[in-house]
């Protein structure tokens, strides 16, 4: 039933650079709507399984009205959940709950958030197509890369999931269950030896603020000639590893989009009203302090 005032919100630890409450805020303006979007910062279980488990029961007795949850909840909150959706399933972690017929209903719309930016960002350009599956690296094999490796796998891509630690990336690998997806180490000898790649996705945060210098590249690996590049870490709005790609001349982004259009899909799921992409994005990207693609 479509309501006039929502209080959203979304837990973590910790949240201090969060940008969700001012694109759910926005959002609910948008639209007319009253209510508000908080921050419910929640430390890791156990010591935040009391705190994490009250907060879900406010969605069962409709004090709240939706919720996303980031690192470090994502998987520990399945357990409090009466249901999972299909993607939320197969990769193993929720970033968005809401009641449905009285269920609690945990959904990952970071899978497709990147999905839908990522085909913004490639739109019409594609430098090895009609050489087979296309081949993307992901750096990292944390709850974002699983996502984000779903994503490109179901959407045809050939996988292969990077980590400093190989036993993560063979976990991730086998949790998803794909054939094509390959674990391998984060370092300059295993990355050297990957075949031709059209994108590199970083899901590690290194070079998020306030370490902005940071680079998940290996210095002195130059990048490969036909990739793409995609950053997830979207503050600052122009990371080292996008400075390093566009000064070798190849296409790259940071994941602002991804951020607006994975809260555009929870906004959806909570309100039923489409969620003002656009203004969201501008808003966002004027927060981060640039221009919006
Ligand atoms: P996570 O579950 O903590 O995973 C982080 C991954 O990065 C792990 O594999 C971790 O390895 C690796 N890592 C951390 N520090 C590293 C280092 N110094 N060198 C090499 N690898 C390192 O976090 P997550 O949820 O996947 O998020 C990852 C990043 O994506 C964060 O910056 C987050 O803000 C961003 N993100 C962006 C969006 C968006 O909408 N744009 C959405 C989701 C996430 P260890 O386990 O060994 O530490």
């Amino acid at each position: 039933m479509a309501l006039e005032s929502y209080q959203l919100g979304l837990t973590g630890y910790p949240l201090d650079h969060s940008l969700s409450p001012m694109l759910h805020r926005q959002a609910l303006h948008f639209h007319g709507l009253t209510g508000d979007y908080r921050l419910y910062s929640i430390p890791p279980a156990p010591e935040g399984r009391p705190a994490l488990a009250g907060l879900l029961s406010r969605l069962r007795t409709g004090s709240l009205h939706g919720l996303n949850v980031t690192i470090p909840h994502k998987q520990v909150v399945i357990d409090f959940l009466d249901e999972l959706t299909p993607v939320a399933r197969r990769i193993g972690a929720v970033n968005t709950i809401f009641l449905r017929d009285g269920r609690l209903v945990g959904d990952n719309t970071d899978a497709p958030g990147f999905l839908s930016d990522l085909q913004r960002f490639l739109e019409g350009f594609d430098p090895t197509e009609g050489e087979g599956p296309r081949q993307a690296l992901v750096l990292g094999a944390g709850g974002a890369a699983r996502a984000v490796a779903y994503a490109l796998v179901t959407s045809g891509w050939k996988v292969t999931l990077a980590a400093r630690r190989l036993e993560q990336a063979q976990e991730a690998a086998v949790w998803l269950g794909e054939a094509w997806i390959k674990p391998a180490l984060l370092q300059p000898a295993a990355l050297i030896e990957l075949a031709p790649l059209a994108l590199i996705v970083n899901a590690t945060p290194l070079g998020m603020v306030p370490d902005v210098l940071e680079n998940p590249w290996p210095a002195g690996v130059p990048l490969p000639r036909l990739a793409s590049v995609y950053d997830l870490v979207y503050n600052p709005l122009q990371t080292a590893l996008v400075r390093t790609a566009l000064e070798s001349g190849l296409r790259a982004t940071t994941g602002l989009g991804m951020l607006v259009d994975q809260a555009a899909l929870s906004f959806e799921h909570w309100t039923g009203k489409p969620a003002p992409r656009l203004q969201m994005r501008q808003a966002a990207a004027q927060t981060v302090g640039g221009v919006v693609r």
